[in-house]
Order: C-alpha cells, then sequence, then structure tokens
C-alpha cells in the first residue's frame, strides 16, 4: 500500500525524523486555517496524490499569507495529475533550501536483500540522474540482518559523495530513515528532496512510503492509513469479506483455489480471448483451500457485481475440501444470490471426487451453469459466452 505524502510525513515524525509542520486540507477553508496555524508565514501548497512529479505538474505551490494559500489550495483541489484527481492537499512550512540530496531504501526482489540509494544531486529531476550519470546515484547493498547501522550510514554518506561536515546529520537521518523501513514494514522509503536548509539543518521535505501489506497483522495501526475516496469500490467490498480479489478490465469473471490456479487461469482465459475479439479475465479471485458455500457465494456476488462481467469462470481443483463439497457450495451459494445471479457461468471441477462433484451439479440443473471437462475449455466457453 502506498502512502500519501502526509501520512510519510507523520510517520518520519513518530520515527524522529526531522520533518517540517504540515497540515492536511480538503477545502479551501481548512487550507487557510492551515496555513494559519503555521503561523501565518510563507508554506508551500502540495498536491496529495500518490504519484510522483507533482512538482512539475503544477502541484507545489509557493504561498506567502493563508489568503494566498487558501489561494493555491482553490487552484490545485481538483486538479487531475496523471490520472489521480486532487481530493487532499498539505499545507507545509517552507523552507530555506540551500540545496536537494537524494535517499530511499527499497527491497531488492533478485538480490534478496534491501538496496540503499542516495545522491547529493536530489530533486525533481532524479529520473532522469539515473539514467545520464547513473554514477551520481550511489547504490549500496543492505544485508537484511544488519540494516543501515552506523557503519552501512558512513558507507552511503561516503558513496554519495556527501561533505565530510555534513556526514553525522546525514548519517543519523539515514539511520532514522532505516528504522521507519524496518519497523514500520516498509517496502520502500524514497525522500526526494532531502534538503539542507539555508541555518544548516538536514529535513525531509518530501517522503514517499510503500507499506508491505502481508505484514499488516503487525501494524493494527495502518489499516486507518487506507484511502477509502480511491478504492475500488469492488475491491473494498471483497476485503471487508477477507477475500483475495483484485479488479482487472476484462469481461470474465474468475474464481478459483489457490493462488497458482487462478493466476494460470487468467492466462489461459486471455489466451482463449484471443480468438473472441480480445476477451479478457475482469479479475483475480482465490477462494482459498476452504471453498465453503458462503465464500462461493460471496466471491460470486462480488463478481456478479462488477458491470463489466459478462460471465463467470469457476476453475476449481479439489483437494482437501472435495469436489463434491465444492459442488455443494457452488449450489447453495447459487441458491443464496436467487435473482443477483444473472449472468452465465462455466464450471471445471477436477481432481478428489470429481464424478460425485458434476453429478451433483447436473442434477441441481441450474439454467445458468454449463460444466467443463477441461480448463482450456472452460476458459474458451466463458470467453465465448463474454463475447455473447
Ligand atoms: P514531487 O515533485 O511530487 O516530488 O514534489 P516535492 O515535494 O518533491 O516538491 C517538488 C519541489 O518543490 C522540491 O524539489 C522543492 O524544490 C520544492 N519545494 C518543496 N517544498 C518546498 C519548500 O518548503 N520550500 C521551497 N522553497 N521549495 C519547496
Ligand atoms: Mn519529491
Amino acid at each position: 500500500m502506498d502512502l500519501f505524502e502526509y501520512q510519510a510525513r507523520d510517520i518520519f515524525e513518530k520515527h524522529g525524523v526531522p520533518v517540517l509542520g504540515g497540515v492536511v486540507a480538503s477545502t479551501v477553508e481548512e487550507a487557510r486555517a492551515g496555513a494559519e496555524q503555521l503561523g501565518g508565514g510563507t508554506v508551500v501548497v502540495k498536491a496529495q496524490v500518490k504519484t510522483g512529479g507533482r512538482g512539475k505538474a503544477g502541484g507545489v505551490k509557493l504561498a506567502h499569507s493563508p489568503e494566498e494559500a487558501a489561494e493555491r489550495a482553490g487552484e490545485i483541489l481538483g486538479m487531475d495529475i496523471k490520472g489521480h484527481t486532487v481530493h487532499k492537499v498539505m499545507i507545509a512550512a517552507g523552507a530555506k533550501i540551500a540545496e536537494e540530496y537524494y535517499f530511499s531504501v527499497l527491497l531488492d526482489r533478485a538480490e534478496r536483500r534491501y538496496l540503499a540509494m542516495a545522491s547529493v544531486e536530489g530533486g525533481m529531476e532524479i529520473e532522469q540522474l539515473a539514467v545520464e550519470r547513473p554514477e551520481a546515484l550511489a547504490k549500496v547493498a543492505i544485508d537484511p540482518l544488519v540494516g543501515i547501522d552506523e557503519a552501512k550510514a558512513a558507507e552511503i554518506a561516503d558513496a554519495a559523495g556527501f561533505p565530510d561536515e555534513l556526514k553525522p546529520l546525514v548519517q543519523d537521518v539515514f539511520r532514522k530513515l532505516w528504522t521507519v523501513y524496518k519497523d514500520e514494514d516498509a517496502t520502500l522509503v524514497e525522500v526526494n528532496p532531502l534538503v539542507r536548509t539555508e541555518d544548516g539543518q538536514i529535513v525531509a521535505l518530501d517522503g514517499k512510503i510503500t507499506l508491505d501489506e502481508n505484514a499488516g497483522f503487525r501494524h493494527p495501526d495502518h489499516a486507518e492509513l487506507e484511502d477509502a475516496l480511491s478504492a475500488d469500490p469492488l475491491e473494498a467490498r471483497a476485503k471487508a469479506k477477507d477475500l483475495n480479489y483484485v479488479k482487472l478490465d476484462g469481461s470474465v469473471g474468475i474464481i478459483g483455489n489457490g493462488a497458482g490456479l487462478v493466476m494460470s487461469t487468467l492466462d489461459v482465459v486471455a489466451y482463449a480471448g484471443e480468438r473472441f475479439g480480445g476477451v479478457k479475465p475482469a479479475n483475480f479471485l482465490d477462494i482459498g483451500g476452504g471453498a465453503s458455500a458462503e465464500v462461493m457465494a460471496n466471491g460470486l456476488d462480488i463478481i456478479l457485481s462488477d458491470p463489466q462481467v459478462k460471465a463467470v469462470f469457476v476453475n476449481v481443483f479439489g483437494g482437501i475440501t472435495a469436489c463434491d463439497a465444492v459442488a455443494n457450495g457452488i449450489v447453495k451459494a447459487l441458491e443464496l444470490l436467487g435473482d443477483k445471479e444473472t449472468k452465465p457461468l462455466v464450471v471445471r471441477l477436477d481432481g478428489n471426487n470429481v464424478a460425485e462433484g458434476r453429478a451433483i451439479l447436473r442434477e441441481a440443473n441450474h439454467p445458468l451453469v454449463t460444466l467443463a471437462d477441461t480448463m482450456d475449455g472452460g476458459a474458451a466457453k466463458a470467453a465465448e459466452l463474454a463475447d455473447a
């Protein structure tokens, strides 16, 4: 889960990373009040959207009075930045910037460790810098078991070419940002720019944090960081029902058990869909091992309420929960849904007790249900029905 800058700012503050005052506002009045709260002097009005390049898009503006802050907020609120609507701005205390630096820590999956990156040439052109002069962006491997200790912080500051007199200050900030990364279970912490102010402070002026949702159980406080305004409504409903659901753009709803089977079902449907004018899967939904009637009904309910869905492919491999139990689950789910079930359903069962499972579905003889013998056959049938 990506956080907004103002949320990252708050988390930085909690871990002792130097930040400036910031107040979030969703109206012009709140923006004015925020600027007053920060002392009535110069502030920066910053669009809160989960994408980079806000500065270049006109989403970061200076204001010299609360009145001006309100005006700038009026311009920025409602703006579209790379497809993200601005619902909130942060009113940030203005900084007198002497220099802009860059720092980040991220997960390096390929190397099975973390990676710190730092540069004394931070600011809005960092992506360009990384491409044109990669040597100016220091990359330092981080051993996950050691993290950024004193020696590692010194190595990063050195590799990035920070001047000696700044090293104690920036190294301290690197270590605090590492604490953010580790203690909050982040997969990315990025500060651009990390600045030196004219009075010699090192301050994180912008912050980007991605949290590892798989570690959410360790962080009950992270739940409130979720962005209800921009969340996909179907994904939000699925989450409330504890379903592993990801909305996609196609028209064939997919239900399967086990992430691997569901992933390959998506591939097979997309492949079969090529013959029907590019029909694609509408979602990922893994109902897991249990596949009870209730879980099946909840899953079907969510998929059927997606207006883009034209047909559904249920692809279940009976294991510990055998096919007859799954078939009973599907029959009961269809009863539970009643009139809500209005779209054709292709069901492919295989594995433990497959004959019994198919017999149960044949007997139920639901007018919208088609049985398929194979995964490829089921995918083709579902794609064909979605194209009709
Ligand atoms: P981004 O473009 O989305 O990464 O937004 P940033 O928060 O990084 O802001 C973009 C640029 O605005 C920074 O690189 C700074 O040059 C400038 N900026 C941000 N905050 C301040 C501030 O408090 N004072 C001044 N003078 N400039 C700022
Ligand atoms: Mn930035």
